[in-house]
């Protein structure tokens, strides 16, 4: 059955996982290539405050200093926003992991039943997701109201959605800011819930049971929104008038320009590293010599193959 939803979820599952994947790869490139020549710059200041070498200025305006500063700070900032976003997705996934051990469980066979007094129903598990489901709802709904929200859930446990919705999230975390950012992740988790929707309905044959269950959920205090890494009810304001035809979800526009911004953003280490860069193929070898100068006082060249009144490349051949 045809579900345009499912086809926006994959398309934008898609394009987060090329661009993750592209960001990551490109950044490393350009700390690879940008980061020896920055500690090499630092080196040669470092060297000449020591020495006290009157010509300070000349190295620090020089133009290899400053492409140095402004690459080697460039990959910095991306490698210390990177490494913060995994880590704060890494504290998601122990919370999320708390958060389920400290259920209550009643029974667990395929879908497990809650003991807890909220109106939960969620879906859990980045291999074998599971369908969790507190006895409160399972009471408060028809019969039907229960198959159309037990068929969402299955979505999600079908396509993967909490480990899916977890990568999506790491990849946010992963990228600097860009315009659109974060709309674009609403639209991804909203079309998510919007997929799970259609296939419900799809499935029942009738949009009503779907939409009852989404009112009785909403109208009961439900403060799932919190917990991360799991597919759960959420962005019902939006689903609603979506479901019941009252408006269309239009996600293209904004799609298509963060896509874009997604994509600039993608080729910026790319033109960063076809820039012409201070280079040093022998960092660990200047470093020696800058720790040896320290120890014995000596005053050796950091890198024989470098003028110090003009700094412009620290090659070894
Ligand atoms: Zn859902």
């Amino acid at each position: 059955m045809n579900n345009i939803f499912k086809k926006q979820t994959n398309r934008l599952f898609i394009i987060y996982c090329i661009s993750g994947f592209a960001y990551i790869t490109l950044l490393l490139l350009l700390s690879i290539r940008a980061l020896p020549g920055f500690f090499m710059q630092v080196l040669f200041l470092a060297d000449a405050i020591i020495k006290s070498h009157s010509e300070i200025s000349p190295i620090i305006f020089s133009d290899a200093f400053i492409k140095a500063f402004v690459s080697g700070g460039i990959s910095m900032g991306l490698i210390f926003i990177a490494v913060r976003g995994i880590s704060s997705s890494t504290k998601q996934l122990i919370i999320t992991s708390k958060f389920l051990n400290s259920l209550k469980i009643k029974s667990k066979v395929n879908i497990v039943n809650l003991d807890v007094t909220d109106t939960s129903v969620f879906t859990a598990g980045m291999i074998t997701p599971k369908v969790y489901i507190s006895s409160k709802l399972k009471d408060s709904l028809t019969s039907e109201q229960l198959k159309a929200v037990l068929h969402h859930e299955f979505s999600h446990c079908k396509d993967h959605d909490p480990l899916r919705g977890f990568i999506v999230q790491l990849i946010n975390n992963i990228l600097p800011k860009f315009p659109f950012k974060n709309k674009l992740k609403d639209i991804y988790f909203t079309s998510v819930e919007l997929k799970s929707d259609e296939h419900s309905k799809n499935i029942l044959g009738k949009k009503r049971p779907i939409i009852e269950a989404l009112y009785s959920i909403l109208s009961n205090d439900f403060s799932m929104s919190m917990q991360p890494n799991l597919a759960h009810f959420s962005n019902m304001p939006e689903r609603i008038p979506v479901l019941v035809g009252a408006k269309k979800f239009n996600f293209k526009l904004v799609t298509a320009l963060s896509s874009f911004f997604l994509f600039a953003l993608v080729s910026l280490p790319v033109l960063a590293y076809t820039a012409k860069f201070y280079n040093c193929e022998h960092i660990e070898d200047c470093i020696q010599i800058f720790v040896n100068n320290l120890q014995s006082n000596s005053s050796e060249n950091l890198c024989s193959m470098h003028s110090m009144d003009t700094p412009t490349s620290c090659t070894s051949n």
